[in-house]
Order: structure tokens, then C-alpha cells, then sequence
């Protein structure tokens, strides 16, 4: 049998447009004799808008969270309305009115006890992929497509670290052996939504930011699928945020460690998470743009191919702080790191980069409302500053520490702007820089200007580029 899981993120539901262009990619499946396991994120905005109610209603302003809400509604009633003409069309609103009360009883609470709790967090954004998924599934039978919704939080189950939770794999397996695979085996179509979870218990919770493709990735593992599909709103991985350097090239195949290195350093296409769940299978996973789905994407493989360029993409990690530690005596003595990190440690925080000096260690981590109480922590041990609107520009390659040169190369192509910090080595394929965040757009630029003037054509897009040269009239 062969089983796909299919993964359309935010944009690829976005409006009424796009919610016909996924289901005609699943009934293209289909003809071609896959079985695909669809899972879909929040329309897209809708997570961060759920999340602003949450925050208003949280400060007391009862009217705006429930102004944001009502939006919503209005938004998915509209949705459904203009895909679902059905007999179903009737249930399916009244079902967007029960939930959108439900969400509204919440805020109203939440208003009156003034406390986000993690918890209630993930139980306000998950109504985003409860809706999105009710309505997409509706809209598929529409085209006659035999799609059963599955609520995701029977199936992954996780730890009750509510926001980023960490999933149960064994749980996980048995519950989609129970539940997906004899809907497969029927040649009926699960739509599950993403990101969304729950504990042992049955309460909410979530797999953090961007977690659709990390569900895409549980659900492939578990159900040993023949490929994962990412489908989203770009021709695939490419050698840089297109939205920062418009001539990024697709990236055709990368590996599984570039592609890992990639999302945990910034490039938002993929959850950095996502990646493990098919490594650890071998399922090979490709990005693919629902606008366009003529085209192959990029295909993530446990071994790339030989590439004759040094580098395949230039990530950026923003909203990062410095740390700088600073002893006022020589204390780079025995135990001094590990108090160091025991205190990032006790405030959960994690550390991206270190780079030490006989007197001095920065550290860089995600900004966040911790930094304060570190620095108080840390300033019992030597002299402490932070800086925040720092940026992380992670360039990916293979076997980039085997190449004489590359650091110098990479250097001189940014020499006007001022580096901060260094990493190379801690892995053969990223070397990594601090900069400063307003420099970091001018920074992907001018590398990739430098380094993909001629690219490997066995492994970046090159006709695209032709293509767009051509029609530029250039
Ligand atoms: P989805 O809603 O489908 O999950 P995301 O917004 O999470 O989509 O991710 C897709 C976006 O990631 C693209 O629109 C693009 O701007 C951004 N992006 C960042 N880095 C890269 C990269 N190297 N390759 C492709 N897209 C990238
Ligand atoms: N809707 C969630 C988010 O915006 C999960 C996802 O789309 O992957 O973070
Ligand atoms: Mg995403």
C-alpha cells in the first residue's frame, strides 16, 4: 500500500482558493493509486490571531479578544459557505458556531481570571487546526473525495509540556494502527489537523510553532509511509528565503542533516523537528508548493549527491540576544562553564552558540522574558551584558570544514558588515555568525550573490533562473 502523508501548511488552506487547490493535489494522489494521509495547519494568520485573543483577553480586554474571535468566525462561516454547498453545508456552520461559543466561553473566563496558563494557551490556538481540518474534510467529500476528519489529539499523544510538547511514540503508533490504518485500508482519506495534541490525560497541548510538519513527520514514522509531503506556498528548499533574496534558487535534493541544520537555524519551511520522526524511518521527504504543483520541490534524502558548489542554503535565526560573561580575574577554572550553564539550565533557556576567551564567554540565545532573572543568576558569578536584535546566519554545505578557504571566502563576501560573534566547525556542514539583525537581510545578499553566481546544476534550479532572466528580457 502505498501511503503518503500529505501536509498542507497555512497558506496552501489560506482562503476558499487554496482549500480547491489542496484538494485537487489529494484527488491527483489518489488517481495516481496512493493513499494519502492528509493534515492540514490553521488557515493561515489564525494561529497568531487566536493567540492575540488569548493575550487580550489575558489583560482584561474582554471586548478586543472577542472582536479578534468574531473575525474569525465570520472568516471560517465564509470559507466553509463558499466550498461546502452540500446537504453537509448546514451541519458544518453550526458545528464553526458550537466551537467559535465554546472559544468565546474561554475568552470570556479568561478575561475575568487575568492568567494565561501554557495550558489554556494550546486550548485557545488549537481551535485553528480543529476548524481548518473540520472544513477541509467537508470540502474534499464535496469533490468526491472520501475523506473521514480524525481529531489529531486521539492520535498524537504527548508529555503535558503544554506548548512545545514532546510526543509519545509508542502511544502514537498504536493509536494509528487502531484508528488510521483501517480508514487506509478502506481507501478512505484521514484529515487530521496539525500541530495539535494531547496529554495521557486528554488535555490539549501542542508541538510548538510551526508543528504541522512535525505531525506530518509522527504520522509517516508511525505509519511507515512511502514519502511525506510538505506542501506549502514556495517551489521547495531554497538557497535562501526567497522572501529576503528573490533570485534563491530551488534547492533539488539536500540531505536530511543539511535540511535539519536549515530549520533549526531559521529557514522557517520546515519545523526543525520534523525531520527526525523520517531519519529515523528512512522516509524520504519532499517540500512541494501547493500554487504549483507541477513542480518537483525539493526532495530530502538520507544521502545527497555529490554537489560541486561549497554551500546549498543560507538560513537566519532573528530575535536572538548576546550574552557576554565577563570575569573581572582569571576564572576560567574548573566548574566555571558548568555554573554557566546550570543556570541556563535552571531557566530552561537554550545557548545556539558559545565562543570563550581566557576571561569571557558569550552566549547567544533566543530573546525571551527570561534574560533578566540570567543575568541576575549569572552576575553572581563575574560581569554580565546582554544584547538583544541580534541575528544568526547559518550557511549549510557539505563538508565545509574539508575546503581550504571557505571561511576567508565567506568573510570577504560580507566584509562591510560587522560579525559578531563565530562558529565553525561544532558541525561539518553550517558555519555560523552572529551579526547584527538589521544588517542580517544585506548579509544573505551579498552570500548569496558570492556563492551561488554559478551553482551545481545536478542540484539547484538553474533553469528557473534562465527562465526568469529570459522573461526579464536581461
Ligand atoms: P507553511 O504555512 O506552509 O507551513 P511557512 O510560512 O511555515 O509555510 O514556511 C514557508 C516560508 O518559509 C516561505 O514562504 C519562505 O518565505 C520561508 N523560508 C525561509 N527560508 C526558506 C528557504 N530556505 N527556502 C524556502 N522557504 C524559506
Ligand atoms: N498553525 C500552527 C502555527 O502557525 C502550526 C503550523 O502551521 O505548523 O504555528
Ligand atoms: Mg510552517
Amino acid at each position: 500500500m502505498s501511503l503518503v502523508i500529505m501536509k498542507f501548511g497555512g497558506t496552501s488552506v489560506e482562503d476558499p482558493a487554496a482549500i480547491g487547490r489542496s484538494a485537487a493535489i489529494v484527488a491527483g494522489r489518489l488517481a495516481a493509486g496512493k493513499r494519502p494521509v492528509v493534515v492540514v495547519s490553521a488557515m493561515s494568520k489564525v494561529t497568531d490571531q487566536l493567540l492575540r485573543a488569548a493575550a487580550a483577553a489575558a489583560q482584561g480586554d474582554r471586548t478586543g479578544a472577542l472582536a479578534i474571535s468574531s473575525r474569525l468566525r465570520s472568516r471560517h462561516r465564509d470559507t466553509a459557505a463558499a466550498l461546502v454547498k452540500s446537504a453537509e453545508a448546514a451541519p458544518l456552520i453550526s458545528l464553526i458556531d458550537q466551537k467559535f461559543d465554546s472559544l468565546d466561553e474561554i475568552l470570556r473566563g479568561l478575561a475575568a481570571i487575568l492568567e494565561l496558563t501554557p495550558r489554556i494557551s494550546d486550548l485557545i490556538v488549537s481551535y485553528g487546526e480543529r476548524l481548518s481540518s473540520r472544513i477541509i474534510a467537508a470540502t474534499f467529500r464535496e469533490r468526491g473525495i472520501d475523506a473521514v476528519h480524525q481529531d489529531a489529539r486521539d492520535i498524537i499523544v504527548t508529555d503535558s509540556q503544554f506548548q512545545r510538547a514532546i510526543p509519545l511514540d509508542a502511544i502514537i503508533e498504536r493509536r494509528a494502527a487502531e484508528k488510521l490504518r483501517p480508514m487506509v485500508a478502506e481507501a478512505k482519506v484521514p484529515v487530521l489537523g496539525g500541530f495539535i495534541a494531547s496529554n495521557e490525560a486528554g488535555i490539549t497541548t501542542t508541538l510548538g510553532r510551526g508543528g504541522s510538519d512535525f505531525t506530518a513527520a509522527l504520522l509517516g514514522g508511525a505509519m511507515g509511509a512511502e514519502a511525506i509531503e510538505i506542501w506549502t506556498d514556495v517551489d521547495g528548499i531554497m538557497t535562501a528565503d526567497p522572501r529576503v533574496c528573490p533570485d534563491a534558487l530551488r534547492v533539488k535534493v539536500i540531505s536530511f542533516e543539511e535540511a535539519a541544520e536549515l530549520a533549526y537555524f531559521g529557514a522557517k519551511v520546515l519545523h526543525p523537528a520534523t525531520i527526525l520522526p523520517a531519519v529515523r524511518k528512512n522516509i524520504p521527504v519532499h517540500v512541494l508548493n501547493s500554487r504549483n504543483p507541477a513542480c518537483e520541490g525539493t526532495r530530502i534524502a538520507s544521502l545527497a549527491p555529490h554537489c560541486s558548489s561549497p554551500f546549498k542554503s543560507i538560513a537566519v535565526k532573528k530575535k536572538l540576544s548576546i550574552i557576554d560573561v565577563v570575569a573581572s580575574r582569571m576564572l576560567m577554572t574548573h566548574g566555571y562553564m558548568k555554573d554557566i550553564f546550570t543556570i541556563f539550565d535552571k531557566h530552561q533557556c537554550p545557548v545556539d552558540m558559545v565562543s570563550t576567551s581566557e576571561v569571557s564567554v558569550s552566549l547567544t540565545v533566543d530573546s525571551n522574558d527570561k534574560l533578566p532573572a540570567i543575568a541576575a543568576d549569572l552576575s553572581k558569578l563575574a560581569d554580565v551584558k546582554y544584547e538583544g536584535r541580534k541575528a544568526l546566519v547559518c550557511m549549510v554545505g557539505e563538508d565545509i570544514r574539508g575546503q581550504n578557504g571557505m571561511a576567508a571566502q565567506v568573510f570577504s563576501a560580507i566584509r562591510h558588515i560587522n560579525v559578531r560573534m563565530i562558529s565553525q566547525g561544532a558541525s561539518e556542514i553550517n558555519m555560523s555568525f552572529m551579526i547584527d539583525e538589521d544588517d542580517a537581510d544585506e548579509a544573505v545578499r551579498s552570500l548569496h550573490a558570492a556563492f551561488f553566481q554559478d551553482p551545481d546544476p545536478t542540484i539547484f534550479d538553474v533553469e528557473a533562473r534562465k527562465q526568469l532572466t529570459v522573461n526579464s528580457g536581461q
